[in-house]
């Protein structure tokens, strides 16, 4: 555990996920629908906009408590914490650093009361790990910009009013805001997911959307190395909360379980085979919470370092996310693989962790290109006065 008191904001995040999210996100699940109230309750209570700077309405906290807060929803529900990750994380905390004054008086006031919902459009039907590749196109026309394309698996497309949308003209990407009221853009929800199944994801199609100039994020052709970067750090600090907080929602799951179930005379937590796999799991949970705070301790402090730091917390804690929960259906035996008990659901969810943004190999491939550089042995120097 942090030693940091806990913010109000926090708080407030724990309570709405115990009282509500905890209890109702297995009926989310199986509705394929984390419903408006819920979001509404979000916004109300300051969530939703906790991590955008004051000025704009929002909390204005600081990312380490902003992390906690990501991990107390995560643990009550993934599908609602994604909403956080692509609203406020890979959009909003995006727009508070690159948007223009205007832009950021113009969307950051409503997306921190929720009045508006935001949502990242990178990933295409045939563009998903070379994102530098996307086929969604613009061309300039007089002064805007007319987008056309398709993008997929956008989580809370269906329900979003704005998307940050990553476009090419002859090679070069761009981001733009896109209004869902704007002519020629249109949504179709997916069903049927391994999980994040409450996340609202869609299609989003673009047939000839015009978009005013004012709506372009950064400069021209800057939109992956500036924008997309920007927002994927972001939201790799988000996801690698997320894994957090399924590990520990899985451990509390499987601990009650085990002091709770009987087998052979004795509970299962006497046995010690079933503590062993608890430990295990609970030092796992330890290290990735304690690579978290250091990552959030980092961007509280303005270092850059937290860049690189984020994609190696986001790979292992997807990583250990998946194997808490694997042990969690191993402690709950068949009632693991029912659908009346948690773990199931936690180890779907678990597995998504390490898709998004940036999968663990598109992971691996960053951290071992930083390693290969910043682990070179220096060279040794003889030292003369040993010759
Ligand atoms: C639930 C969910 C929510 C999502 N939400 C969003 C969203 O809000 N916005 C958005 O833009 N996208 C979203 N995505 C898309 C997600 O970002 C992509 O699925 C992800 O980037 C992987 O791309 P892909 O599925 O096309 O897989 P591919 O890129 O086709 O990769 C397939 C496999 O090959 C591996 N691979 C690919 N390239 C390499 C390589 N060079 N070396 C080694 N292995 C490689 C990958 O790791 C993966 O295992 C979401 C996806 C899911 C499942």
């Amino acid at each position: 555990m942090t030693t940091q008191t806990i913010h109000p904001l926090v708080a407030s995040a724990r309570a709405f996920a115990e009282e509500t999210l905890r209890p109702r996100a297995g009926e989310f699940d199986q509705q394929e629908c984390v419903p408006r109230d819920v979001l509404h309750e979000l916004a109300e209570r300051g969530l939703l906009g906790a991590i955008l700077p004051r000025e704009f309405g929002g909390g204005g906290l600081d990312p380490l408590s902003y992390g906690l807060l990501t991990a107390e929803i995560g643990k009550g529900c993934s599908s609602t914490r994604a909403l956080l990750t692509v609203h406020a994380s890979l959009v909003g905390e995006t727009l508070a650093r690159m948007g223009s004054s205007d832009q950021k008086r113009r969307w950051l006031p409503d997306m921190a009361a929720g009045r508006r919902l935001a949502c990242f459009a990178l990933s295409e039907p045939d563009i998903g790990s070379e994102a530098t590749a996307v086929k969604t196109s613009y061309r300039a026309q007089g002064g805007e910009f007319v987008i056309n394309g398709q993008k997929k698996w956008i989580t809370y497309g269906a329900i979003a009013d704005l998307f940050l949308v990553f476009a090419a003209s002859e090679g070069e990407i761009s981001a733009f805001i896109v209004d869902r009221t704007m002519e020629g853009l249109s949504t179709k929800p997916m069903s049927g997911l391994l999980a994040s199944r409450g996340a609202h994801l869609a299609e989003v199609k673009f047939d000839n959307v015009v978009v005013p100039k004012e709506n372009l994020i950064g400069r021209l052709g800057t939109g992956f190395t500036f924008v997309g970067n920007t927002a994927l750090f972001y939201g790799r600090y988000s996801v690698a909360w997320a894994g957090v907080a399924i590990a520990e929602a899985a451990v509390e799951e499987m601990v009650e379980y085990a002091r709770n179930r009987q087998q052979f005379g004795k509970k299962l937590r006497q046995h010690q085979m079933v503590q062993s796999l608890i430990a295990g799991a609970v030092a796992k949970l330890h290290a990735g919470r304690a690579l978290c705070e250091k990552v959030g301790q980092l961007r509280n402090q303005g270092d850059d370092a937290a860049v690189m730091e984020a994609n190696i917390a986001k790979y292992v804690t997807s990583k250990l996310a998946m194997e808490v929960t694997l042990t969690a259906v191993q402690v709950f035996g068949g009632n693991g693989c029912w659908n009346a008990y948690p773990v199931e659901r936690l180890f779907r969810e678990a597995k998504i962790l390490e898709i998004i943004e940036g999968s663990s190999q598109i992971q691996e491939m960053l951290i071992s290109e930083h390693a290969i550089r910043h682990y070179r042995r220096r060279q040794h120097r003889p030292s003369f006065a040993n010759v």
